[in-house]
């Protein structure tokens, strides 16, 4: 097809990087303005193109972190140590670079006031980032919906967004938050060692108070695959588990965030 037959959201166009704010020691913000702005709901996502000078291109999916709403789109990337667009973005791009995106893009991971709760999010490492949006979306729109975000990272330094979810889960009715750090060794006030087991999932569950209306998972590939079968086990019918996959190796996932079994 050609691309001026596409839908608008399916269609490239190119928006301006306005402010680039370091979120962790391996993370930033990118906040983009699209040449022509479009409305997105909470838990979307853009695609990003990268061209080379002789052509070579790198396309990746990055979540939109802000509220719906907003006139510019925040982007949330970490850094990997090998990762071809990722580095691009920490290590070359500049304010008032222009980047090919298009988008809004995803129908099914998304949450809007009007559909209601109990909402569970769970989110491992940059996964967070359109909980965020939802939670965001959420503050927004004044709703009460009762929402429980349960968000892994490794360390207390790695936690992105952390002031504003520590203030939201202290000032914020109805929303309560279970921090889990993987790579910490001393007590940390607010968030608790370790991984994501069963029994998070299941305290989770308890806080919310019933059974949720829809549950949101996101991060790494493994990490996602291993909470959506503890919610399922734990007795969540699987039509109201809604996953994102970032990718990653299984190895890097199961290390970072997530475990089968408790540790010895
Ligand atoms: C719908 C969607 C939304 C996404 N949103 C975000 C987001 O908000 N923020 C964000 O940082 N990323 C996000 N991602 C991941 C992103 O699209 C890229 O895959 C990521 O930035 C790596 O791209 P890269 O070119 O830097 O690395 P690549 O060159 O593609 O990969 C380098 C190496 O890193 C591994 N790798 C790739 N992805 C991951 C991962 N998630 N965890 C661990 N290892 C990995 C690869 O297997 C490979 O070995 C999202 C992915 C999807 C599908």
């Amino acid at each position: 097809m050609d691309e001026s037959q596409e839908p608008p959201r399916l269609r490239w166009q190119e928006a301006t990087v306005e402010r680039i704010v370091a979120q962790t020691p391996t993370v930033k913000s990118f906040f983009l303005r699209p040449a022509e702005p479009f409305d997105f709901i909470a838990g979307q996502h853009v695609d990003l193109r990268l061209t080379a000078p002789d052509g070579y291109q790198a396309q990746r999916s990055y979540s939109i972190g802000s509220t719906p709403g907003d006139a510019t789109i925040e982007l949330v990337i970490e850094r990997l140590e090998v990762g071809e667009v990722s580095l691009f973005f920490h290590d070359v791009a500049q304010v008032g670079d222009a980047i090919e995106i298009r988008g809004p893009i995803g129908g099914h991971f998304n949450w809007r006031p009007i559909d209601g709760g109990p909402i569970l999010l769970i989110g491992g490492g940059s996964g967070v980032v359109p909980l965020l949006s939802i939670l965001r979306a959420r503050r927004a729109a004044g709703s009460r919906t009762p929402m429980v975000l349960v968000y892994s990272a490794r360390s207390l330094a790695e936690v992105i967004y952390r002031d504003e979810l520590m203030h939201a889960a202290e000032h914020e009715d109805d929303f309560s938050m279970i921090l889990t750090l993987t790579r910490e060794t001393g007590p940390v006030t607010g968030a608790r060692l370790g991984r994501i087991m069963r029994e998070t999932i299941a305290e989770a569950l308890e806080m919310l108070g019933e059974p949720p209306r829809l549950a949101f998972i996101c991060g790494a590939t493994a990490f996602v695959e291993v909470a959506a079968m503890f919610l399922i086990e734990a007795g969540v019918p699987p039509v109201r588990v809604r996953t994102e996959r970032y990718g990653g190796s299984p190895a890097v996932a199961l290390d970072a965030s997530i475990t089968l079994a408790p540790e010895a």
